[in-house]
């Protein structure tokens, strides 16, 4: 690395000048298109099922290559309680070292996929060149998402080499600079982003284990120093993104419901089965009141509360009255209800269906290991509003591309289901749910999953300005 380059000031910035530039075809060019979709479609056949033995050491390989083509720092990290369940963190370190840094997160694994249901093998990632998409278990949830993430940062390094060719087009230390290794190892700018961006690739997601917790406990984790982080959101099925602020939070309540046991021929006074009926009203009435407000709002279910009996045993003997009837209740509630709150109502409907009637939060008993819960939502600091200074930034990103024919829109929304966010959000670190997957049909977890090659590589182009801003940031 030669000593002697200047210093000049840096003018740089990834994003594309004009809006015609946001065509994706302008962002990538063919070869690296091509290229992009074939990444793609290479992390889909690593096969990563969690809960069938999953190949995460074959992620490891094809993230050790992609660090080193990218010129990316590349770690794998293995707890010692989870020796099969490596994390691998690649980084893009900033100019500026002091300041916080920019997550990305995405988990490696995938749910099973039953060949049986497909049209293509799930795990071979096919690419239909004629209907334009790639097919395969997680190009929705969530491996496209994390190309995407890799492929904008080869992007944003690559035109920092440009810029600084323009520059320095009649001397050799360019060259000199890139032979020496790789983006960060210049001494004249020593990075394209003023922060650093960590890109952290997590396993077993979706069987919910508790190795992300455990993770996150971590000095190495706490030494990254997030400021922000983005993780996966929904796909959707029209031409806006979802970004999302907040989780719902879970309760998985255990009501149990007691009596005196009597004979099944009597007509016994205030019987275990009406106690157990009365308690079921109040759940029901609620779930009707829930499911009117959803579609007089024309909202999604993230926005109201969820109540379903998933779960009921009991009973001795058939001509017995019986002593106790247990039914298991998962209840889903977005930010805008308090845990306490809907603690309170699950005591004041046990309060009018008793005497002998109770709850246990089954959740808040069992997971203390996989989270810090059951109020995962009260530090979700996010605020969608312009106030909220991570929001404005992401929103203002995608606002770039609202240009035709790259038009995008966003909506605000609660994430209807689960992902790591809770864990991150648990912890202080503000976070958004984004995939920039739109025009498509919802299919994680379903059959055929696939993505438009169009709209991936789209998404491409709209992380680059996400990126760039984020890690921009200077405040
Ligand atoms: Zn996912």
């Amino acid at each position: 690395m030669p000593s002697n380059i200047t210093k000049p000031k840096c003018t740089w910035d990834a994003r594309p000048r004009t809006p015609l530039d946001y065509l994706y075809s302008n962002v990538l060019d063919g070869r690296e298109a091509k290229d992009a979709l074939e990444k793609l479609s290479s992390y889909i056949q690593i096969k990563t099922v969690s809960s069938e033995d999953p190949d995460y050491n074959g992620v490891g390989v094809f993230l050790g290559n992609y660090a080193r083509e990218l010129g990316l720092e590349f770690k794998k990290v293995q707890l010692p309680d989870f020796p099969e369940k490596p994390f691998y963190l690649l980084t893009l370190p900033g100019r500026n070292t002091k300041l916080p840094s920019i997550l990305l997160m995405s988990h490696t694994d995938v749910v099973p996929a039953p060949a049986q249901d497909w049209i293509v093998d799930p795990f071979s990632g096919h690419i239909d060149d004629d209907e334009g998409k790639v097919y395969g278990r997680g190009t929705q949830d969530m491996k496209s998402v994390a190309i995407q993430y890799l492929e904008a940062i080869r992007q944003i390094v690559k035109r920092y080499w440009q810029h600084l060719e323009e520059m320095h087009r009649d001397t050799d230390q360019v060259e000199n600079t890139r032979k020496s290794g790789s983006a960060r190892s210049g001494e004249y700018l020593s990075s394209p982003l003023e922060r650093s961006v960590h890109l952290l690739f997590a396993p077993d997601e979706e069987i919910r284990s508790s190795v992300m917790s455990t993770f996150l406990d971590t000095e190495l984790f706490k030494s990254l120093q997030v400021a922000f982080a983005l993780d996966e959101g929904c796909a959707s099925c029209s031409s806006f993104y979802w970004l999302h602020y907040a989780e719902k939070t879970r309760v998985l309540a255990k009501f149990k419901v007691t009596g005196k046991p009597a004979h099944s021929a009597s007509l016994q006074a205030n019987s275990t089965g009406q106690r157990f009926a009365k308690l079921l009203s109040f759940l029901y009435n609620e779930r009707n009141i829930q499911e009117k407000l959803m579609l007089a709002k024309k909202e999604t279910s993230s926005e109201v509360i969820t109540i379903n009996v998933t779960m009921v045993s009991g009973g001795v003997q058939e001509n017995m009255i019986p002593p106790e009837l247990e039914a298991t209740v998962d209840i889903r509630f977005p930010p805008k209800y308090s845990y306490p709150e809907i603690n309170r109502l699950l005591e004041e409907w046990c309060r009018q269906a008793g005497p002998g009637v109770s709850f246990v939060d089954q959740r808040a008993v069992s997971a203390q290991s996989v989270c810090p819960c059951p109020c995962p939502n009260e530090t979700a600091v996010v605020e969608p509003a312009a106030t909220d200074k991570w929001w404005t930034l992401v929103t203002g990103a995608l606002e770039k591309h609202l240009a035709p024919p790259q038009s995008v829109r966003y909506k605000a929304a609660v994430f209807p289901g689960a992902s790591y966010a809770q864990f991150l959000r648990a912890r202080g670190v503000p976070c958004i749910g984004f995939s920039p997957i739109a025009n498509t049909p919802v299919l994680p977890h379903a059959e055929n999953e696939f993505v438009y090659t169009k709209e991936f590589l789209r998404g491409v182009a709209v992380y680059i300005d996400i990126i760039s801003d984020l890690a921009n940031s200077a405040f």
